[in-house]
């Protein structure tokens, strides 16, 4: 693999600052070493001061969970703008999580919003794809991958697409401790880079697996040449386990 691997950690509505300031304390040192790789930590919006702080003059870069399309400040109360994050020292950005599909309302339309918003903010998003377990069960894997491909991350310029990176999340295997096997998460890789090819004839983008990535696994899955880094949820709140999945491979 040539690409530069990316492992980034989604704490979900977990952690206090003075939970988050605590995590870095133990979890900066112990990922020191790990230079040939981006490493970022997304906390909630509350957090990201605390966490910018922690991480100045460290390798690990911070990112938000979600942001707003909108571009320009207004009258939307309880939204954050990229700006904002841009503002707060943030660097990277979660896209479309499929909790936020789930139970937020997010569609590919607004995916593709947000994802320009962040762009244009100066902000690196990591985009979700990925298959409920009726999707696998029904054999429409691949059909839902093209889907919030072409509807969510399709219309992107070359330019845009070339700063992105994509996140294949199988909701199956999201807190569930179903990891998808190196196997199944690779061939839904293939898949979504086919179409990344046929669409920007660009291979280069990074293509990260999610789905209860823990110590024990992340060699099996980092194995796999189409698989470009980790998106961690549950593991990453633990300095010491996301150290491990970080050095571990
Ligand atoms: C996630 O939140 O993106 C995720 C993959 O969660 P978990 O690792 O807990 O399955």
């Amino acid at each position: 693999m040539n690409r530069k691997p990316l492992m980034a950690g989604n704490w979900k509505m977990y952690k206090t600052p003075s939970e988050t300031r605590a995590f870095f304390e133990k979890f900066a040192p112990a990922v020191a070493g790990a230079n040939e790789r981006d490493i970022v930590i997304c906390p909630p919006f509350v957090n990201l001061p605390a966490a910018v702080d922690a991480t100045a003059n460290t390798n690990i870069d911070i990112g938000g969970q979600n942001l707003f399309w909108e571009v320009k400040d207004g009258a939307y109360t309880g939204e954050i703008s990229g700006r904002m994050l841009k503002g707060a020292g943030v660097r990277w950005v979660i896209v479309g999580h499929s909790e936020r599909r789930q139970h937020f309302g997010e569609t590919d339309e607004t995916v593709y919003k947000r994802t320009c918003a962040a762009l244009e903010a100066g902000l690196k998003p990591i985009v979700c794809v990925g298959e409920l377990l009726q999707d696998r069960e029904s054999g429409r894997t691949n059909w839902v991958l093209e889907q919030q491909f072409t509807h969510g991350i399709a219309k992107l310029s070359d330019e845009q697409f070339s700063k992105i990176a994509i996140a294949y999340e199988p909701v199956w295997a999201i807190g569930t401790g179903k990891t998808a096997t190196p196997e199944i998460a690779a061939d839904a890789h293939r898949s979504i880079r086919g179409q990344v090819q046929a669409k920007y004839g660009n291979g280069d983008v990074r293509i990260l697996y999610g789905g209860s990535v823990k110590p024990d696994n992340i060699k099996g899955l980092m194995a796999q040449e189409e698989i470009d880094g980790v998106l961690v949820g549950g593991a990453s709140l633990d300095p010491a386990s996301f150290a491990a999945i970080v050095n571990q491979w």
